[in-house]
C-alpha cells in the first residue's frame, strides 16, 4: 500500500519530459503477434492448451515493413470446438445512436439500463465481429464486415481487411463465405476495393434465399426504427453485393451443411433470410448468433432493435435460441456483443443472463 501511495505521489510531480518519455514506452509495446500464419499460431497453440488464444504469443514484434498491421487493441481471438477452429476478427466498432437499443420502452427505461451498465447515455458502441472458422478442408469467413464508410460516418469499422491480413488469414485461402445476412455492416467488406479479386473464382457464399430475394425486390423498412441515411445504404449495399457476387451466390433454403460440423440454419427475424452458425465437433458446440442478439437482449430480450425488419419475430425467435443456449450450456458469439464475445447463456427468472467467458491464455 505504501509503494503504491508513493508511486502515485512521485507521478504527479513527473516532469512533462518524462511523461512524455513513458508515453513512447507504452506505446512501443505491442501486444499482438503476426509473423507467424494462424494456422502455425494455432496448432503450437493447441498442443500447449487446446483452448489457448493467439494472443498467448506475447513476442515483441514491431514490423516497420508491414505499417498499419501493429495495433495496441487485442482484434483477434482463437478458440476450438471440438476439432473445428475458430477465430473471432474484430472489424471493429459502430457508434450508433442509443435508441437503437429498443425503440419498443421509454427512453427513461432505456437511459436507466445504460446507467446501470456504466455506458454512456446518448450512443451505443457496438462491436463488430466477424468469424473464421476452418472444419476439414474448408476456410470459412461468417461476415465480412463493414467495409468502406458508406459516407455515415463509421470510421471506427471496416478494419476486417486488414485484421485478417495482421492474423495471416490470406483472403485467397477462403473456400466459403456464410452471411447471416445482407446488412452493411455483414456484407459491406466483400465490396471493398480490391477484395474480390484476391478472392478465389471458386469462392462460395451460403445466404438463405429468403434474404437474397428481400434485397433483390422491394425490402420493406416499414417496421424498423434507424437513424437517418441508414435505409439507402443498407438497400444500395445490399443491391451491389447481389450485383457483384451473384455467380458465386449458394442460396439455401432451410439449412446447409458448409463443412463438417458447420451448419448454416435460417432464423428469420432480423431480416427474412437472417441465419445463425451452429458449430459442433467432439462434444463441443458453439453458436455464431449473427444480430439475433444483442448485449441487452439478455435482460430484455423483449426490446426491438432498431435494424430488425420483424421485431416481433426477432424477439420470439431470440428467446428461443437463449433458451436453448441456456439448456444445453453451448457458447455463444454474436456480432454485436463486446469482442470477443465468447459468452454462456443463463436463465435468469423470466429473462436471461450474459455470462462472459474468461479469457483463455
Ligand atoms: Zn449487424
Amino acid at each position: 500500500m505504501q509503494n503504491s501511495q508513493h508511486a502515485i505521489a512521485d507521478s504527479s510531480t513527473k516532469s512533462e519530459q518524462e511523461e512524455t518519455n513513458m508515453r513512447k514506452t507504452t506505446m512501443s509495446l505491442d501486444n499482438t503477434s503476426h509473423e507467424r500464419g494462424y494456422k502455425d499460431e494455432h496448432t503450437r497453440n493447441s498442443k500447449e492448451n487446446p483452448k489457448m488464444n493467439t494472443q498467448g504469443t506475447a513476442r515483441k514484434t514491431s514490423q516497420p515493413d508491414r505499417p498499419g498491421l501493429d495495433e495496441l487493441v487485442p482484434s483477434r481471438y482463437a478458440l476450438k470446438v471440438g476439432a473445428i477452429d475458430v477465430m473471432v476478427v474484430s472489424d471493429g466498432v459502430l457508434s450508433l445512436p442509443e435508441s437503437m437499443l429498443g425503440h419498443n420502452v421509454d427512453p427513461a427505461v432505456r437511459a436507466a439500463w445504460l446507467e446501470d451498465k456504466f455506458l454512456p447515455p446518448d450512443v451505443l458502441e457496438w462491436a463488430l465481429n466477424a468469424v473464421v472458422v476452418r472444419s476439414g478442408d474448408r476456410t470459412i469467413l461468417i461476415d465480412a464486415g463493414i467495409g468502406a464508410d458508406p459516407g455515415l460516418n463509421l470510421p471506427r469499422a471496416g478494419k476486417l481487411g486488414q485484421r485478417l491480413q495482421a492474423a495471416g488469414i490470406d483472403l485467397a485461402s477462403v473456400t466459403d463465405v456464410v452471411l447471416t445476412h445482407m446488412h452493411m455492416d455483414h456484407c459491406g467488406g466483400l465490396l471493398v476495393d480490391g477484395v474480390r479479386e484476391r478472392l478465389r473464382p471458386d469462392l462460395r457464399i451460403h445466404v438463405a434465399a429468403f434474404e437474397t430475394k428481400f434485397w433483390g425486390g422491394r425490402p420493406d423498412f416499414s417496421r424498423v426504427h434507424m437513424p437517418p441515411g441508414f435505409p439507402d445504404a443498407l438497400r444500395r449495399t445490399a443491391k451491389r453485393f447481389l450485383d457483384e457476387y451473384d455467380s458465386q451466390l449458394r442460396p439455401f433454403d432451410k439449412e446447409y451443411e458448409v463443412a463438417p460440423g458447420v451448419l448454416v440454419h435460417r432464423t428469420g427475424g432480423h431480416t427474412p433470410g437472417h441465419s445463425v452458425v451452429r458449430l459442433a465437433s467432439g462434444g463441443d458446440r458453439l453458436t455464431f448468433a449473427g444480430d439475433l442478439v444483442f448485449q441487452v437482449g439478455f435482460e430484455h430480450p423483449d426490446w426491438y432493435n432498431g435494424f430488425e425488419h420483424d421485431p416481433e419475430e426477432a424477439a420470439r425467435v431470440r428467446v428461443g435460441l437463449l433458451r436453448e443456449l441456456a439448456a444445453n450450456r453451448e457458447s455463444l458469439v454474436a456480432t454485436h456483443l463486446s469482442f470477443p464475445s465468447v459468452c454462456h447463456v443463463a436463465v435468469d427468472g423470466d429473462v436471461f443472463r450474459w455470462v462472459p467467458g474468461p479469457w483463455e491464455y
